[in-house]
């Protein structure tokens, strides 16, 4: 075969585009943009799974739909699933927790820094003092549906909803909390040294006494990492009356989701809040922490940053430096600048706010 015929496999990374329900659809394609200007070597795929598509076909995730995301693509980027047309939301159990079930994608990561001080709603914080990361276990506890409803409807009525703990996902997701301890720095550029583990293990003693036992095991396989405990309800109050203590969260699923909104406010709110779903050895999937947002959907007001932000944490997560660099220093000078969306002080539409940020890293690709 001569050179000219030679199939070369694509040296460009993959990404699927989902971008899902609601403000999904405005926040999504700002993303893609600011990739786009950043000039790597992407190739994007839309798909249109979703409400609309529920509702149109009864299709929520097509025949197959997982393993092709696994095999023919190096990452995936979701924007959000919940439609008020669709009352029992099938579609974003389906879509979003089966990507994350069923692509076994047990970490979630959810960064909270604070890139400004006007953004964070205590007195006296600077950036420099809220900087760390939730890693969430993102395929157990109480999001596996386990449990049921008893003579529903009649005064006898009982609900039961299971907490599933593995030894095998407890300790998988305690581990990765120790690695990325080790492997990630803050953002000043000092190495980050302390793993907390928090749970309610005084009132859930069963599973709390599993996460108790493993943390206590594999801390001790990491001797140049601090380890600590908090109660989860400690820890709330902590993270509002003193967020500079943190360094890195381990939780469990419920824990994790409950304690990033409230970490979302340190940062500036839901719209600027960044996440991945990550298993180190599978295609990988990131989405903003916000969900679909139905009261502001289809106005222009949504902030895209939290998207932005989350597409430079994929690209990282690919291996790119330079490109997520330039992504979240445009992104720091447009909130610096207050060319931003309402809710973080701005007076920018959606589009307009993606666009100013899109240019800006183009002029300096
Ligand atoms: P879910 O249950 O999936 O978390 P939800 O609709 O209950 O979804 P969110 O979508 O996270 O909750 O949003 C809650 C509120 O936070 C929104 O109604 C909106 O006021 C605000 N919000 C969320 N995301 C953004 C955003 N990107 N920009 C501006 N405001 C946002």
């Amino acid at each position: 075969m001569s050179p000219k015929n030679e199939v070369r496999p694509s040296t460009k990374k993959r990404i699927a585009v989902i971008p899902g329900d609601g403000i999904g659809k405005e926040v999504i394609p700002q993303a893609v943009n600011v990739m786009q200007a950043t000039g790597a070597a992407l190739e994007f795929t839309e798909f249109d799974w979703g409400a609309d598509r529920y509702l149109r076909d009864g299709t929520t995730v097509p025949a197959n739909g997982f393993a092709m995301l696994a095999r023919d693509f190096d990452a995936i980027l979701v924007g959000a699933f919940g439609d008020p047309r669709v009352k029992t939301n099938i579609h974003a159990k389906e879509i979003l927790l089966g990507m994350r079930f069923k692509m076994d994608l047990y970490a979630n990561v959810r960064p909270v820094r604070l890139l400004d001080a006007a953004l964070c709603p205590l007195k006296n914080v600077e950036p420099k003092d809220v900087d760390f990361v939730v890693l969430r276990e993102n395929t157990e506890g109480v999001y596996t549906d386990a449990g049921g409803v008893f003579k529903q409807g009649t005064p006898d009525e009982i609900a039961t909803q299971e907490d599933i703990n593995t030894r095998k996902g407890v300790e998988r997701i305690i581990r990765y909390a120790f690695d990325y301890c080790r492997s990630h720095k803050k953002l000043d550029g000092s190495p980050r040294n302390k793993v907390l583990m928090c749970d309610k293990s005084n009132a859930m003693t069963h599973a709390g006494g599993l996460w108790q036992r493993v943390f206590k095991e594999i801390s001790g396989e990491y001797g140049d990492i601090m380890a600590q405990h908090m109660y989860v309800d400690a820890l709330c109050l902590q993270m509002v009356r003193d967020p500079r203590q943190f360094d890195v969260i381990v939780t469990n699923n419920m824990f994790g989701d409950i304690i990033t909104d409230l970490a979302a406010a340190l940062q500036g709110g839901l719209g600027v809040a960044a996440s991945g779903n990550i298993h180190p050895r599978h295609t990988s999937m990131f989405e903003p922490v916000h969900g679909s947002a139905p009261p502001i959907a289809g106005k222009n007001i949504a902030n895209p940053f939290g998207a932005i932000l989350t597409a430079a944490m994929m690209l990282r997560h690919l291996g790119f430096t330079r490109e997520p660099d330039k992504i979240e220093a445009t992104v720091l000078e447009a909130v610096r600048q207050k060319k931003t969306t309402q809710d973080i002080g701005g007076t920018m539409g959606t589009k307009e706010a993606g666009e100013w940020v899109a240019e800006k890293v183009r002029l300096s690709s």
